[in-house]
């Protein structure tokens, strides 16, 4: 049975029973069952579902395996971690991020001076760092932090901001908060994003600047607060060489620094990239937590070793590997595109072209062992009589017979092979493709797939005691071209033949926690859909914090229309009950509403 590669990607997170797929948790609800509670409540469209049992998992799992690593290795540096908030700012996700980390000693990182007001406002004792490019006002910020009492390290990304941070020290005669800095690599990282790290990156000093700032740091007797030396190689890192390179470089930069002097220097962060699998084919993060943790332990043992110094403490900034599997987004399906070529709709008349003629008969005679051939001949003939009807020689009732007949071969063709002749069926996918039409938008909830390609597992959360048959291609509700996931022969995604008339269909798409939210956008004025956190007590489940998908009002005052003008305007061109009717559109989501979505 195609079980959607949920072995290689979820982690036992979900697990399929019954045909239906369950979040492998306490009471072990199928995601069926949180969709229909929702409904329940009226909320249609799609819907974007937190699991908070996962972050914690994940971030319990980080701490334990670095604290194995470090017990094993009798490391004597200790281990810390912080969330980048840039993978997810949300409050519905941040909160229960915050509370599940409490006992960790969790902590945030800001990349902006919006994010460093989210964890100066809701960090408790945890550390926070703070890395980007910063103006004057946001090194303030950081000391104002300080001054709260955070355990603030301010990471430089070039000289001008450290002299910034002399300047406002100087000016608010504040407490200075931690210097780190970030150290640009002669070995960059793996995977999408490795110009994050590297000798050309956007960010951090150079060997020379490292010894100018400390120089700087020196003279303006602030050296003491350098604590942390920093690099970040890149996200979703597939192998753990580049890393293993990174640390080695910055390994010694932190000893030379010891050496020279820097006597509260304690830290080394290793920045995030932490790679989380996202194929439903093959492995393609070649490395697990437990070989990542080890080598960074390892490594940063034998270098403080060989140069004598004090084993650093480990700070890591992963983000992706802490949030992708926490929120799973799950869309019904409007419409199957070859619903339209149902029997019913055939209009043939008494005397039709010869290849209608041998078309109908190939439906008609079709057995189980020419079901191939036919389906082959059928597909030949269509694009015979599409020319046909180019040049003028059939009529549209005849065209749309052709049409209706080959989807019914395909269809009756597919029924008789799909137990013994899978293979070959498999084949000729790209022919006999299905188009599921799905109520989002990708540009909304799956931007990076949009933007860069990136793979999510998708797999239906209903029919999985049942071989799907269909190979298929997913459309989302945008009027644009780019909203469409074409079947790729190479990693094919193969969907169930359904009748939306009798029954309901959902499409779930999977690790859609990093990055995802904040980057989605309102093309077409979609906005946010319905999201809500699945919290359990005890066993029961509750649905927390729903937040439902913007009214149509709210998009267009958010892009900044006068929305009184509008309602006015409206008023104003039809009768009292008409305008009535027309407020109640204004205020729902852009989504569609159909019976079952
Ligand atoms: C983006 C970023 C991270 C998080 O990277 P992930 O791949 O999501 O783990 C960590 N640190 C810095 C400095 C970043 O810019």
């Amino acid at each position: 049975m195609n079980n959607f590669g949920i072995d290689l990607w979820s982690n036992n997170n979900f697990i399929i029973e019954n045909g239906l797929l369950k979040l492998n948790y306490k009471s072990k609800p199928s995601l069926l069952s949180l969709v229909k509670e929702l409904r329940i409540q009226n909320y249609k469209g799609p819907l974007l579902f937190r699991f908070p049992h996962l972050i914690e998992k994940q971030i319990t799992r980080l701490y334990n395996t670095y604290n194995a690593a470090i017990k094993e290795n009798d490391y004597h540096g200790n281990f810390n971690a912080v969330f980048p908030l840039k993978v997810n700012q949300f409050p519905s996700f941040v909160h229960p991020l915050i509370e599940a980390g409490e006992k960790f000693n969790y902590g945030l990182e800001a990349g902006s001076k919006a994010e460093l007001i989210i964890a100066m406002t809701y960090n408790k004792k945890a550390p926070i760092t703070v890395n980007g490019f910063k103006d004057k006002e946001m090194i303030h910020l950081g000391f104002i932090a300080k001054q709260m009492g955070h355990n603030i390290t301010l990471i430089i990304e070039g000289l001008n901001e450290l002299e910034t941070i002399v300047e406002v020290e100087k000016e608010t005669k504040l407490p200075c908060p931690n210097i780190g800095l970030r150290v640009r690599l002669f070995n960059s990282g793996s995977g999408a994003w490795a110009k994050s790290g590297g000798i050309d990156s956007k960010f951090g000093l150079s060997s020379t600047e490292i010894l100018e700032a400390y120089e700087v740091l020196e003279k303006n007797n602030l050296y003491d607060c350098l604590t942390m030396i920093h690099f970040h190689i890149g996200s979703s890192m597939n192998t753990i060489k580049p890393l293993k390179n990174a640390l080695k470089e910055s390994g010694h930069i932190y000893a030379e620094l010891k050496n020279l002097g820097a006597k509260n220097l304690s830290s080394i962060n290793i920045g995030g990239g932490l790679g989380v699998e996202y194929s439903q084919y093959k492995r393609t993060i070649n490395y697990s937590l437990q070989e990542f943790a080890s080598d960074v332990v390892f490594t940063l043992k034998n270098i403080a070793k060989q140069k004598n110094v004090e084993e650093p403490n480990i700070f890591t900034e992963s983000g992706r590997f802490i949030s992708a599997s926490s929120a799973v987004l799950i869309a019904p399906v409007l419409e199957l595109f070859s619903a339209e070529y149902e029997a019913g709709h055939l209009r043939l008349k008494d005397l039709n072209p010869p290849l209608i003629e041998e078309l109908n008969e190939l439906f008609q005679d079709m057995k189980k062992k020419n079901a191939l051939e036919y389906m082959h001949d059928s597909i030949d003939h269509l694009e015979s009589l599409l020319k046909l009807f180019d040049l003028g020689y059939i009529d549209l009732e005849d065209r749309s017979n052709a049409e209706i007949l080959t989807n019914l071969i395909i269809k009756k063709a597919i029924s008789f092979l799909e137990i013994d002749d899978y293979d070959e069926l498999k084949r000729i996918d790209n022919k006999i493709q299905e188009k599921y039409l799905l109520n989002f938008s990708i540009f909304q909830s799956l931007p990076d797939f949009w933007g860069i390609n990136q793979e999510f597992p998708i797999m239906p959360i209903t029919h999985l005691d049942k071989n799907p048959t269909r190979s298929a291609a997913i459309w989302d509700i945008t009027c644009d071209s780019d909203g469409e996931m074409e079947f790729n022969p190479k990693k094919p995604l193969y969907l169930h033949d359904v009748n939306l008339d009798e029954e309901e269909y959902f499409i779930g798409f999977f690790q859609v926690g990093a990055y995802q939210d904040v980057l989605g956008m309102k093309h077409n004025l979609f906005s946010h859909p319905t999201e809500v956190n699945v919290t359990f007590e005890g066993e029961d489940v509750k649905l927390e914090q729903i937040v439902e998908s913007q009214k149509i009002i709210d998009i267009l005052d958010d892009i900044d229309y006068d929305i009184n003008e509008i309602k006015s305007i409206l008023n104003s061109k039809v009768n009292k009950d008409i305008y009535l009717i027309l407020e109640k559109y204004l205020n729902d989501n852009s989504y569609l509403k159909t019976t079952w979505s």
